[in-house]
């Protein structure tokens, strides 16, 4: 593929460009779509609850069933006391990830501090106009572009024969 800024040709996709150091994306594979943070603090949500479920219910079980009887087994006891602190341990997790949650809704969105910022420091530029960032979606793949020139270098070739 080719470097948009400089034009060096033979370049790596997924790497820096050899000439001018711009990264260089792989235009064949689709843009990730990385999960807002929302989505993370709602599964901690789901993950501590279930966790809390699962372990208080288990450690209840053991000693309700299996303990305080002559023929128990010594073990039974610290695997049911474990399961309750990885129950009290949850629930701190949980109250925490609520914590942050609200935190979270309360923050000003980052669009509104990249504005502000914006205006604050171009304030006193000669222009307000500026260039728009690249926009890799829209731009020609590399599979179009790939080895272009060395067909071009081989077609007279062949026709001299
Ligand atoms: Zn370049």
């Amino acid at each position: 593929m080719f470097c948009p800024r400089c034009g060096r040709a033979e370049q790596m996709p997924e790497t820096y460009c050899r000439q001018c150091g711009l990264f260089l994306p792989d235009l064949s594979k689709p843009l990730k779509r990385t999960s807002p943070p929302e989505e993370h603090l709602k599964a901690n949500t789901v993950l501590s609850i279930l966790t809390i479920v699962a372990s208080l219910t288990l450690s209840l079980l053991l000693f309700i069933v299996l303990g305080f009887k002559p023929e128990t087994h010594p073990l039974i006891y610290p695997t049911a006391g474990i399961l309750l602190a990885m129950c009290g341990w949850h629930i701190q997790t949980l109250i925490r990830t609520q914590m942050l949650m609200k935190q979270w809704k309360r923050r000003t969105p980052l669009k509104e501090v990249q504005a502000h910022e914006t205006t604050t420091a171009f304030k006193s530029a000669p222009t307000a106009e500026m260039l728009n960032p690249a926009d890799f979606t829209d731009a020609i793949p590399a599979s179009v572009t790939e080895h272009t020139t060395r067909h071009l270098a081989e077609t007279p070739r062949q026709k001299s024969r």
